[in-house]
């Protein structure tokens, strides 16, 4: 077990739980299969039980932290040589500008309480190869949901739009300390290469699926009508209205999105909408 030193208390503010089983720290790092000469960011690297180990296979990385106290201890770790440490939010870092753009390998046990809005700050980074992250299970699982369930949400949509999405390993809360009060799990984010008329369609995408989400057990007739349409718009729309919004395909929707963005880009409806964009980013817990 690699406990955390015991006079430095997690702070709930920055989502600290350490992890402290050796044999997940082992699997994580397995699944990451970091390398020499591969550009590894991490996210959080808290008391270092990921950085070590990745340090240890690929001789150098970059890691991203914001409590100032962990950031002192880490730079003066003598075990950590080869760590690039940028003392920060990782919500503010521009990973495109990171050495190694294009083929970063951005991994880290992410503090929860900002994993939704973190995921789609680096999804929407161009330059990013793959991402391993630990997350709440229960977030793994609405990631990784297909159609048809009640895991499938806005966050379902919108990630898989971005990314293949991989779930490789659950983890119990007796591998951290303190304790979660949930399940965790690992993800594996492979990001698709999109083209730029695909990538275009994201602001009408996030429109189409928080509208459709919004109301999830009502038909997609009723649920649209928060785009207040016209009936006559809203009938032109390419799929069938009688249907939930869980009933859709990710490819269902990104061929709605194309008509909402005709609309978007003719004026009838707003291209970014703030409140639907802060939805998006909510606490997964708060959503839906
Ligand atoms: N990697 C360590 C481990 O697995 O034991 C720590 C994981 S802990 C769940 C999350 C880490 O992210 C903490 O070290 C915390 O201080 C850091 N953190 C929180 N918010 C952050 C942010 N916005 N940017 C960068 N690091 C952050």
């Amino acid at each position: 077990m690699a406990l955390p030193p015991p006079h430095l208390k997690a702070r709930k503010r920055f989502g600290q739980n350490f992890l402290i089983d050796d044999y997940i720290i082992g699997s994580i790092v397995n699944a990451i299969n970091p390398k020499p000469g591969q550009y590894l960011v991490e996210i959080g690297p808290g008391h270092a039980a990921l950085t070590r180990p990745v340090l240890e296979r690929a001789g150098a990385l970059t890691a991203i932290e914001l409590d100032r106290d962990l950031a002192e201890i880490l730079r003066h770790d003598p075990f950590l040589k080869g760590l690039t440490l940028i003392e920060g939010d990782a919500l503010k870092v521009d990973f495109a500008a990171l050495p190694g753009s294009g083929e970063l390998r951005v991994f880290g046990n992410l503090p929860y309480n900002i994993t939704s809005p973190l995921i789609f700050h680096l999804l929407e980074q161009p330059g990013i190869k793959d991402m391993h992250f630990m997350l709440q299970k229960e977030v793994v699982e609405r990631l990784a949901a297909g159609p048809h369930s009640k895991n499938y949400g806005r966050l379902t949509v919108m990630a898989q739009f971005y990314a293949e999405v991989i779930p490789v390993l659950e983890v119990p809360p007796r591998a951290f300390r303190p304790m979660p009060k949930v399940d965790s799990a690992v993800v594996r984010l492979l990001p698709k290469a999109l083209s730029p008329e695909i990538k275009a369609l994201a602001p009408a995408l996030k429109l189409t699926v928080a509208a459709a989400f919004s109301a999830r057990r009502k038909t997609l007739r009723n649920a649209l009508q928060n785009l207040k349409l016209s009936a006559q718009e809203l009938n032109a729309l390419p799929c069938d209205l009688s249907l939930r919004a869980e009933d859709l395909s990710l490819n269902d929707y990104i061929t709605l999105s194309c008509a909402i963005k005709d609309l978007q880009d003719s004026g009838r409806l707003p291209t970014a909408n703030p409140e639907q964009n802060a939805l998006l980013g909510q606490h997964p817990n708060t959503e839906e």
